[in-house]
């Protein structure tokens, strides 16, 4: 059993590194495939011994081989984010195809969640790609029309009301879109509870960070939507059935 949470999270943190290529690369526009990973400060192209997702990081001390800059701490940090991230979602959500499909989403929702707090802005392939990943689960569940129309529209359409009737103030039109692709992916139940989670997380967070770290009003809310969806996938289905206990005697 632990071999194969090894094997899970060596797969999570190769996929980890490929996450650093597209943090940096997508906004700038750039291919994510053909160019080759080079040093940021003198441009020495990096072999493969020194692209051993956090080992090589460890084992240069965080430095390039050629030049002696610092490399940022980010790219050990995502490798080791979704090398954990995915070997929790198996340790909860069991050896089953959703947990393969939660761990690519997870992925994608790293990306999205740092360029969103960098740049305010959340890149349109990426809500393409976790759509993607929604569909191949529509389908594998046997979706009807009806129950896809419902997964897609319900928290996505209130959130668009809600960008109509604020112009856009209150929520971006990329958020609007990762609810269509969550709506795909978990279900419209677990996805208003992703909503749910990503405000309480959004507000509590960003209130503390605008108290204690000076930070603006602008909120990126990717990264609690994010967060939201990870909870809702991770627990959302015990959370339902422990609350609707409630109105059963
Ligand atoms: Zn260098």
């Amino acid at each position: 059993m632990l071999i194969t949470y090894v094997i899970i999270f060596l797969y999570g943190i190769i996929i980890g590194s490929f996450l650093n290529v597209c943090i940096y690369r997508i906004p700038k526009k750039e291919s994510i495939v053909t160019v080759r990973s080079h040093c940021m400060a003198c441009g020495y192209q990096l072999k493969w011994y020194d692209l051993i997702p956090v080992f090589s990081f460890v084992f240069l001390r965080g430095r390039c081989r050629k030049c002696g800059e610092k490399v940022s701490m980010q790219y050990p940090l995502i490798e080791l984010a979704n090398g954990v991230l995915w070997v929790l979602t198996f340790a909860i959500c069991g050896f089953r195809m959703e947990s393969l499909l939660y761990c690519l989403m997870i992925s994608g929702l790293l990306v999205l969640s740092v360029i969103d707090a960098r740049t305010l802005e959340i890149p349109f392939g990426i809500n393409v790609y976790l759509l993607v990943l929604g569909g191949i689960r529509e389908i594998l569940g046997g979706c009807t029309l009806f129950s896809l129309a419902a997964d897609l529209f319900l928290v996505s359409g209130f959130l668009m009301l809600l960008y109509i009737l604020t112009k856009g103030k209150g929520i971006g039109g990329g958020d609007v879109k990762l609810m269509v692709a969550a709506g795909a992916l978990l279900g419209w139940k677990l996805t208003v509870l992703s909503l749910f989670f990503g405000c309480l997380y959004g507000s509590v967070i960003h209130i503390f960070r605008m108290k204690c770290m000076h930070a603006g009003r602008v909120l990126a809310m990717g990264p609690y939507l994010s967060m939201g969806m990870v909870t809702a996938a991770w627990f959302g289905n015990t959370i339902i059935t422990w609350y609707l206990g409630f109105f059963t005697i």
